[in-house]
């Protein structure tokens, strides 16, 4: 009983669970045929405004094109500069390079991992003095809690930027009782197999409540199609969801409440173990997360990943190498100051197992582990 594998994320216990709804979804869409942009595309968008309460959502193949469709909808030309935190998955940046604008690097703070917004201030005043338009800002709502919006917002209306949420990571949050989905502009999502509400392939979405930019996100996720197919009237890509992805996400969605629900009582049960013996996560006032990731800081996180795996506990690391830092990245601006917290966050984080189904027996395994072998590499 106690053995029970513990996985760092437990799709097939959550199979297990709707196994039965699942098939039957997959079944139908194998009866209709209409693989592309079938009526479950629909009926999930339809589901996932109710979630969140944004007013329109365009689902996508993945949370990178989710990212490029809001770029192209806002129209990021080559030369135009979007703030971009250097601590995030390198899809944030990849789709502004992409477009042939430039990812300009914003460090985060140390304590939520957030996007800092002095650096985005260094880092605008910066940009100002060369010869780019500063644009746009993507904060991340990393391991799941949505970025410090209200300030955000603010600031990019006093600079005349926009503001695209890339909750991949934190969709089913919420921020001062509103959903993640509707805390910026443009949000966009991930619907990758890990998320916390993931697809069995690649999938995305963005959510808006401006019509013009909704419209334009259709026909940018379909080639830029006019009202004719065959008349295109801008340059798009092909990024839908597939309908079998879109049958699944609808069965998933069904529990995601509960889920979300759950993984907050795990992280709450991993703080109250953990307590003082390891530098666990904070939450900020008013937010809520979706906990993606629960990640420790450590001062020796080899030790403290090898003393877990011994004991059948797996842990990653994410990220174990700012943007800033990798080859692709490297030559991109970043404020004067430096990013020095994306720098030391990356030599010494790490996440532990995070999904719905760790019960409180494994809760106590993993602790019980953790705070001997931890205590000894506390960040003071
Ligand atoms: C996963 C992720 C993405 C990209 O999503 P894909 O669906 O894998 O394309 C973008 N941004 C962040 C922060 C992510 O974690």
């Amino acid at each position: 009983m106690t053995t029970d594998k513990i996985e760092f994320i437990d799709l097939a216990a959550q199979q297990a669970r709707i196994k039965d709804k699942l098939d039957a979804r997959i079944q139908a869409v194998l009866a209709h045929g209409k693989y592309i942009m079938g009526p479950e595309v629909g009926e999930l968008e339809k589901q996932l405004c109710e979630f969140t309460g944004a007013r329109h959502c365009i689902t996508c193949a993945s949370g990178t094109d989710a990212l490029v469709l809001a770029l192209l909808a806002i129209g990021i030309k080559p030369g135009d500069a979007v703030f971009v935190p250097s601590f995030t998955f390198v899809a944030t940046a990849e789709a502004v390079a992409l477009l042939g604008a430039i990812p300009v690097f914003v460090d985060v703070d140390p304590v939520y991992f957030l996007l800092d917004l002095n650096s985005l201030k260094d880092a605008i005043e910066y940009v100002s003095k060369q010869e780019m338009e500063p644009r746009a800002i993507i904060p991340v709502d990393l391991f799941g809690q949505p970025a410090d919006y209200d300030s955000i917002n603010q600031f990019a209306e006093q600079h005349n930027l926009t503001v695209i949420a890339d909750a991949a990571q934190s969709f089913g949050g919420e921020l001062n009782g509103n959903k993640v989905g509707t805390l910026a502009p443009i949000t966009t999502t991930s619907f990758f197999p890990a998320k916390p509400l993931g697809c069995y392939g690649d999938g995305g979405a963005v959510f808006t409540d401006d019509d013009n930019l909704a419209d334009r996100m259709q026909s940018l996720r379909v080639h830029g199609k006019g009202k004719d197919k065959y008349d295109n009237i801008r340059i798009g890509i092909n990024g839908r969801l597939d309908t079998l992805q879109a049958a699944i996400l609808l069965e998933k969605l069904a529990i995601f409440p509960d889920e979300i629900r759950l993984r907050n009582e795990v992280a709450d049960r991993y703080a109250e173990l953990l307590n003082g013996n390891v530098k666990t996560p904070s939450v900020r006032k008013g937010a809520m997360s979706a906990w993606a990731q629960y990640t420790l800081q450590v001062e020796d996180r080899g030790t403290c990943q090898d003393n877990l795996k011994q004991a059948g506990i797996p842990t990653a690391v994410y990220y174990p190498l700012p943007l800033h830092q990798q080859t692709a990245y490297e030559h991109y601006p970043r404020p004067p100051a430096g990013l020095k917290v994306s720098e030391e966050l990356s030599q010494r984080v790490f996440s532990l197992p995070m999904h719905p189904y760790l019960t409180e027996a494994m809760i106590e395994r993993i602790t019980a582990v953790s705070p001997a072998v931890l205590s000894k590499a506390k960040v003071s």
